[in-house]
């Protein structure tokens, strides 16, 4: 005793994006295959690790489902991965003590916006009402009433871009044993602040998103609070609850949660004109990396596969071709096809294909293209952060003119090196490299790059929200609406 139910499911989808997600891009591990997540930066890895050293805890691993950021996720996908979850949890929850859920928080079905709060729903069902459940979200979640409704605690991301995976799942993991072994009564305030934010502002190493996080870490650290943070949501996830919000928890003392709360809300909001994306004109950031030695990154945050966007857009690599950019340009690009002629046509073979455009043709047109096959590979890789595996698909690398670009035949996370290095490309030797993620860790590309271009392109993700066209979020939002205005207030909950 006690019995620790464990189960992870994450996806992060751009309601954008015009492809729908399926259950073909999620992976799945199911009992004990969960303990792969051992040792690795992972949630599940962190949990692990407060677990394992217990002697008097087993862990009851049920199901891990995670799938690539996409568009919404199809009704029947969400109906079998729903049904495949509940079924998971069910065959174990008559052992189980207390749960804990790995959650992003980001996640979207087509009719059922609030997935999380679902699946909290029907496993507080099989828990029954005194059963602790413990989760812990991304802070680009969007975590709603329904699912504060269901659990006793949560712990959320404190990096981004996020390295603390690990340290938020033991945060986790100990918060649910002092619930246990202490009897602690989680209280828990959530402020919502009707603003939606992006920018350079947020990363939390350098932006002032950054100090106000230092702060919730600074009030757990001293007592104050069992744990906080602040959410912001993923802003391309466009579902009723979409937000940014405080979130507070004490134990049982909700005037001291409400207040904090509170307070960290009333310091957020007058900063939400900063924390906006500032992008460069492409033209301009093309004429300006001309004048210089390099190497530079063009960022392609409105493309950016783990924010939920096709990853096929070939908008600046026309540019670049369309201005006669003379430097060597890395770049990488989503298109099965084309991936799949180059397999068909080997290594040192010249092809006919378009590049782009084949999945958000609203967006992209496809760009013709010859180019040589320089290498293929199979696309599987793991990410440099968590460690956890990556499959891209078949994978080719085409060279044209002074281009070199790396073709998945799926949407894989592009926030770290892995699928350049894997492929054998090393960005430094490049004049340009295009990175299609708002941010990397400063270490893989700023800390090298003479400057990093924060281009604007189209995309299903792109930073200026107002171009995307929202339709369901709560409104007024800022920056979406003209007049937005703010008076903080609590709401608690308690079980
Ligand atoms: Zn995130």
């Amino acid at each position: 005793m006690p019995n620790i139910l464990v189960l992870d499911c994450k996806q992060e989808i751009s309601s954008f994006n015009p492809r729908p997600s399926t259950l073909e891009e999620f992976s799945i591990l199911r009992g004990e295959d969960l303990f792969q997540h051992r040792g690795r930066n992972t949630e599940l890895g962190g949990a692990f690790s407060v677990f394992d050293q217990r002697d008097d805890v087993t862990v009851l691993p049920t199901i891990l489902a995670q799938g690539l950021s996409a568009g919404l996720l199809s009704a029947s996908s969400w109906k079998t991965l729903s049904v495949d979850i509940l079924e998971a949890v069910g065959a174990r929850i008559g052992e189980a003590d207390a749960i804990y859920a790995a959650m992003h928080g980001a996640m979207g079905a087509d009719g059922e916006l609030d997935p999380e709060g679902h699946l909290l729903t029907e496993i507080r069902k099989l828990a029954g009402p005194d059963m602790p459940i413990v989760i812990s979200l991304d802070l680009h979640g969007i975590l709603t009433d329904r699912m504060l409704r269901q659990i006793d605690g949560l712990t959320l991301y404190h990096t981004y871009p996020h390295v603390d995976f690990g340290s938020t799942g033991r945060r986790a993991a100990e918060l649910l044993l002092r619930i246990i072994d202490d009897g602690v009564k989680p209280t828990i305030a959530r402020v919502v602040i009707p603003a939606l934010v992006r920018g350079d502002e947020l990363v939390t190493a350098t932006g002032c998103y950054g100090d106000l996080i230092r702060d919730c870490q600074r009030i757990e650290r001293d007592g104050t609070a069992l744990a906080a943070g602040i959410m912001i949501g993923n802003p391309f996830t466009d579902v009723p609850e979409l937000c940014s919000q405080v979130i507070v928890q004490t134990d049982g003392d909700a005037k001291t949660a409400e207040a904090e709360a509170v307070r960290l809300a009333s310091e957020f909001w007058p900063q939400r004109a900063r924390m906006q994306g500032k992008l460069i004109a492409l033209e301009r950031a093309i004429a300006q990396a001309r004048t210089m030695k390099g190497p530079v990154v063009f960022t392609d945050a409105a493309d950016a596969t783990s924010s939920g966007a096709t990853g096929d857009s070939n908008a600046i690599i026309a540019a670049l071709r369309k201005a006669n950019y003379p430097g060597r340009v890395l770049a990488q690009i989503v298109d099965p096809a084309a991936a799949a002629a180059a397999h068909a046509a080997g290594v040192g073979a010249t092809i006919k294909v378009t590049l782009g455009g084949a999945i958000d043709k609203r967006r992209f047109s496809p760009m013709a293209v010859e180019a040589q096959v320089k290498l293929l590979s199979d696309g599987k890789t793991r990410l440099e952060t968590m460690k956890v595996p990556i499959e891209g698909g078949p994978t080719a690398v085409l060279t044209f003119d002074n281009f070199t670009v790396v073709v998945f035949s799926r949407s894989v996370f592009m926030f770290d090196r892995s699928v350049y290095y894997s492929n054998g490309c090393n960005p430094p030797d490049f004049d340009l490299t295009i990175v299609k993620s708002p941010h990397t860790e400063r270490h893989m590309f700023d800390a090298w790059a003479e400057k990093n271009f924060n281009v604007d392109a189209p995309g299903s993700t792109s930073a200026d929200l107002k171009s995307l066209g929202h339709t369901i979020c709560k409104r007024p939002m800022y920056p979406l609406d003209p007049e937005v205005t703010f008076t903080p207030r609590a709401v608690t909950y308690q079980r």
